[in-house]
């Protein structure tokens, strides 16, 4: 069974049936899970990826699979996009997106805090492919519009940008890339297609990383990237074809289970999270709170103006952070240390900042003072989960200090 038309369906009933197609031999209410790296075909077909039509039948799971197209339109109904890739991790899809899409002499505008692995593969391995890299504050509008050269290709956003959770105006910023010529990419991965979907606000391209939100669960690594056919048709030959960071079909269908639940674990994200914000933000063992749905956020009315949602991503300063940090290790109970976000575990990482000055971000001058009169030593990034929220605050209250 397939919904006849999506345009009459509430979200989250395109979260559960959108996109998925089961066989119909079996009668399965599931979506089949395609274990098969090839395919028995009946006619000659190219063996170049050159060759790829969106009429192709089934021919090598790097190429195309059953599950993982089912994935594919679920993702592209709940973004409003014609056409949707999906990768092995964010990580895959959004070298892909550069790789694929900048060329020797081209010149990027990329926020200047953002995905660390972003950061890094745009510092290194593009500067050293001769592609000219300019890191900017995009979450103030002048400062794209200042960095654009006759040479931009693509401005890439990252809104809500880790750790900072600075919110970019995806509208002014689309106009901005479409007044010379440039793709405008958004990673969405923080707000998820709930919160926010930039292709409708003027955006070409918009990246996520699927091992967070949208899979949900911490159990499978995927990336996908949603905007018009005529910009994902040649990526899928070059930049998952060719590059070859296919998902597997199993994890496809992980996230896909996972995102049934999207809508309903984001407003549980939200909740936890704004009840969260308020604690912390109350307390006097800690400094600053960044959270776009409190007040006090720098960019309150922005998010509000851009977000249905303000997603479960916290940041939050304290004094002495590594001492916190430490405690955090040892006596957490419900809340776990580690790296990562979107789960239905809470979880929670100090990210310090001589660590991603250093490595990721090299900020200098007043740049460099901005993101420490936020950050001070270290932001601890939370990503509230699902679990009762008077559990998280009890957990939190311990380790403070
Ligand atoms: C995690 C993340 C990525 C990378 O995704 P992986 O699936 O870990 O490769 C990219 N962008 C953002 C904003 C992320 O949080």
């Amino acid at each position: 069974m397939t919904l006849k038309s999506t345009q009459d369906k509430g979200i989250r009933t395109l979260a559960i049936h959108g996109g998925e197609n089961s066989d119909g031999g079996s009668g399965a209410s599931a979506p089949d899970l395609v274990m098969s790296s090839t395919f028995v075909v009946d006619e000659e077909i190219s063996f170049s990826a050159n060759n790829l039509t969106s009429e192709t039948p089934f021919v090598y799971t790097r190429w195309d699979n059953p599950t993982t197209q089912q994935l594919e339109q679920k993702l592209a109904i709940l973004e409003q996009a014609e056409a949707c890739i999906a990768f092995a991790s964010g990580m895959a899809a959004s070298a892909a997106v550069m790789l694929a899409h900048l060329n020797q002499g081209d010149h990027l505008v990329i926020s200047n805090t953002n995905y660390p692995g972003t950061a890094e593969f745009a510092r290194e391995t593009l500067t050293r492919l001769g592609v000219e890299v300019s890191p900017v504050d995009t979450s103030d509008t002048a400062s794209i519009e200042n960095a654009m050269r006759p040479n931009t290709r693509m401005v890439w956003i990252e809104t809500p940008s880790n750790p900072l959770l600075r919110i970019t105006d995806i509208a002014a910023a689309a106009q901005i890339a479409h007044a010379r010529e440039a793709l405008l990419v958004v990673d969405s991965t923080f707000a998820s297609p709930i919160a926010t979907r930039p292709l409708t606000l003027g955006a070409d391209l918009v990246l996520h990383s699927l091992t967070k939100y949208i899979g949900g669960h911490g159990d499978a690594m995927g990336g996908s990237v949603c905007g018009k056919q005529a910009l994902i048709g040649p990526l899928r030959g070059e930049a998952l074809v060719h590059y070859g960071g296919v998902i597997s079909p199993f994890n496809a269908w992980l996230i896909m289970r996972g995102m049934a639940t999207l809508p309903l674990r984001m407003r549980c994200h939200q909740q936890n999270a704004l009840a969260l914000a308020v604690f912390l933000e109350a307390d006097a063992r800690v400094e600053r709170v960044l959270y776009p749905g409190l007040e006090s956020h720098p960019q309150h009315a922005l998010a509000r103006a851009q977000m249905d949602n303000y997603s479960g991503m916290i940041s939050f300063r304290c004094a002495d952070p590594k001492a916190v940090a430490g405690r955090m290790m040892a006596e957490l109970e419900v809340i776990h240390y580690a790296v990562s976000l979107g789960h239905h575990r809470s979880l929670i990482y100090l990210m310090q900042t001589d660590d991603l000055i250093g490595s990721s971000y090299r900020l200098d001058g007043a740049e460099l003072d901005k993101y420490r009169e936020t950050a001070g030593a270290g932001v601890f990034r939370f990503s509230v989960g699902l679990e009762d929220s008077e559990d998280l605050i009890r957990d939190l209250d311990r380790v403070l200090g």
